[in-house]
């Protein structure tokens, strides 16, 4: 093991309440997304007055601030950003080398109105996992990165390249404006890492998707005399069917890309269903109309007008067996912009990275870190790969129920991705001559 190696475990260990409180500290600073808005300001704030107290030179602004944003092509209206800045924090290096962004999302989803073993802001420890929502998706991956850097300069290891830590808003549904803002904005770093929870798996390859809605217009009553009524609800469950059956055309159509194991599939999922007035618990009439959200994926070079398209062919083709989709036929719209699946592309520097990012998971886990993978999750990871020219790795802790009760990270993932991102910084950015060869 060479003494860098050993250096960053000790520090992981020597060093493990601190590293565990920050990423508890996030937890327990609640920062729901509930679109138009959000409530990132509070983590926000702790983000930049925590990075400021370990060195960084802090930017935080408005989304409004930002040049070029609401006309770009990918920016997706409709939202309001008022008071939920972006924050970044540049940990300046010595110069000559190159630079790296952790990125990451300040927003979680809703608790969600089920039940939560341990409070969803407990940030409560329970056999070595960190419970609460966004431990997991993303604020332990976030903490991670500001670790790695914390713990490269308690060691006294010195960077060429600089090193920026970036927290963005409104990611959770289809946000990802924050993450553009960031582009247009700045850092512009020559590589990141997106900390999303890959359960330490190297993913330089996303998945996209997009959220639709299906709404349906028919004609209620009860038919005492006769007239022809159009059931909106019956048209829904036939769609949702359809729905089901075009996920085997899909998958037909698109075999995934080298980053997906050859039987991985595309898949179309319900979402919500909505039909009858709801308000009233007893009704004896066909229902008028009916919305239905769905969510559909996509491997890189898809769009989401081309996923619908192939929809609407599959939908005339499926006809003439389902009567109830004739007479009552939906309008279809997105719910939010497409968020494009993506990947780093094979340049050089690229693969630099990713050798590193091999090497060093050796020396940090001690193991083989596993081949690099496409992400079983669509992620803002595009509004770096195709729209600027920072290519974006997604690799993040382990753990479980993103988006549900009980979302926890796992704490020795956690420590095993400080000690993976110390070392890849340190690789890539390169140590400056004058560490007093502490840094070899
Ligand atoms: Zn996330």
């Amino acid at each position: 093991m060479s003494s860098l190696t050993q250096r960053i475990q000790d520090w992981t260990v020597r060093r493990e309440a601190a590293a565990v409180g920050l990423a508890q500290q996030l937890v327990r600073i609640p920062s729901e997304n509930h679109p138009p808005s959000g409530d990132e300001a509070a983590v926000q704030a702790y983000y930049a007055e925590y990075m400021a107290g370990i060195g960084a030179e802090v930017h935080v602004y408005e989304l409004s601030e930002v040049e070029g944003l609401t006309s770009h092509v990918s920016y997706m209206a409709g939202r309001n950003y008022e008071g939920r800045p972006n924050v970044y924090g540049r940990f300046a290096g010595k110069g000559g080398g190159r630079s790296l962004v952790f990125s990451g999302h300040a927003d979680t989803v809703y608790r969600g109105t089920e039940q939560w073993t341990y409070g969803p802001f407990s940030g409560e420890i329970v056999d070595g996992k960190l419970y609460g929502r966004g431990s997991y998706d993303m604020k332990g991956g976030m903490a991670a990165a500001i670790c790695a850097v914390q713990c490269l300069q308690e060691l006294g290891v010195k960077l060429k390249g600089d090193v920026f830590v970036e927290s963005v808003i409104d990611e959770e549904h289809g946000g990802a404006n924050g993450t553009l803002a960031g582009r247009l904005y700045g850092p512009h770093a020559d590589m990141a890492i997106i900390p999303e929870p890959t359960n330490l798996r190297i993913n330089p390859a996303h998945l996209g998707g997009g959220i639709w809605k299906a709404e349906f217009a028919g004609k209620s009553g009860i038919s005492f005399n006769g007239e022809v009524l159009v059931s909106a609800l019956e048209a829904m469950v036939q769609f949702a069917g359809l729905l089901r059956r075009f996920e085997v055309r899909l998958n037909e159509l698109y075999t995934p890309p080298i980053w997906w194991s050859a039987d991985r599939r595309l898949t179309v999922v319900a979402l919500t269903m909505l039909s009858g007035d709801t308000t009233r618990e007893f009704q004896e009439k066909v229902p008028a109309t009916a919305e239905m959200n769905f969510w559909i994926e996509g491997y890189p070079g898809m769009t989401g007008k081309q996923i619908i398209e192939e929809l609407w062919k599959f939908y005339e083709e499926q006809l003439d067996a389902i009567p109830e989709l004739k007479v009552c036929r939906p309008i279809i719209t997105p719910k939010i912009r497409y968020l494009l699946a993506s990947e780093m592309g094979d340049s050089e520097s690229v693969k630099q990275f990713l050798d590193i990012v091999g090497r060093t998971g050796h020396a940090a886990l001690g193991r083989d870190p596993g081949p690099a993978v496409g992400t079983p999750f669509a992620c803002d990871g595009f509004m770096f790969n195709v729209y600027s020219s920072t290519p974006a790795l997604v690799l993040g802790p382990a753990g479980e129920n993103a988006h549900a009760p009980d979302e926890y990270m796992n704490l020795a993932s956690y420590s095993e991705l400080i000690r993976w991102y110390a070392h890849i910084i340190a690789d890539w950015c390169g140590m400056a001559e004058d560490a007093g060869g502490e840094a070899q």
